[in-house]
């Protein structure tokens, strides 16, 4: 029988040639960090057989890991080549966290839930991170006294761009988020701060997330919806 250590990589090769290469993401170094992070690591033990299926995963705490296609295209849309300094509200249980700091020199990674925000420090030190910060909280109230970022990405879904992310953007720096439109449809949005005052948003991709709760988000008794 093959090693479990193999079959993983196997498994993590052909899901970043078919189910994201073939559907045209093909930034270099976010295709190789996809390559490189064990998500069967950042999923509970008894999922882990389908770590490799390109969708989200339940994660605990009524939370999910989101669906590998969805992060590769966070990462891409958010143009990390290299020594960036990023923002991510919504650390979960770290995994999307892991991809960006095998790209970024630091990534600063905000969670609400203490639980998760907990078992996502241990994982990532453990798998030796140095670079990844964690703090519980609002993220949608940003990480000021760590801000400017050059990419901020949110994986949670909320009805708005929070304004203190737009706030804490460097000039020439993206910020990518899902945003609820109507009847409740979420729309994938990149916001580049062109100048001080300057900003420009496009629509991406339709989505699914998890709410965004918090000051800038929903209120905490939103119904709990897919990825
Ligand atoms: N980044 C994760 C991964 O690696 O797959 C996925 C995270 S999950 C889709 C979204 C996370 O956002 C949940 O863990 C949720 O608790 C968190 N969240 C929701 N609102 C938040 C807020 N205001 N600040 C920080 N985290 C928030």
């Amino acid at each position: 029988m093959m090693p479990a250590l193999v079959r993983y990589d196997r498994s993590r090769e052909d899901l970043v040639q078919r189910s994201i290469e073939a559907r045209g993401l093909c930034s270099r170094p976010v295709l190789a960090a996809m390559r490189k992070v064990r998500r069967e690591l950042y999923v509970p033990e008894e999922l882990r057989e389908f770590a490799y299926e390109d969708s989200p995963l339940p994660i605990g705490e009524g939370q999910t890991i989101s669906q590998p296609y969805i992060v590769a295209l966070m990462l891409e849309a958010a143009r990390l080549e290299g020594g960036e300094r990023v923002l991510e509200i919504g650390t979960g249980c770290g995994y999307s966290a892991a991809v960006a700091a095998e790209i970024a020199s630091e990534v600063y990674t905000i969670e609400r839930l203490p639980v998760l925000a907990r078992r996502a420090e241990h994982l990532l030190w453990r798998q030796g991170y140095r670079n990844v910060h964690v703090r519980h909280g609002d993220g949608t109230l940003g990480w000021p006294d760590a801000a400017p970022f050059d990419a901020i990405l949110v994986t949670a879904a909320g009805p708005r761009v929070p304004q203190a992310l737009r706030n804490q953007l460097a000039v020439g720096g993206t910020l990518v988020i899902p945003v609820s439109g109507p009847a409740g449809r979420q729309r994938l949005k990149r916001v580049t701060r062109r100048t001080e005052t300057d900003y420009v948003e496009e629509l991406l991709a339709d989505v699914v997330f998890v709410p965004l709760i918090g000051a800038e988000g929903w209120r905490d008794d939103m119904p709990a919806r897919s990825a």
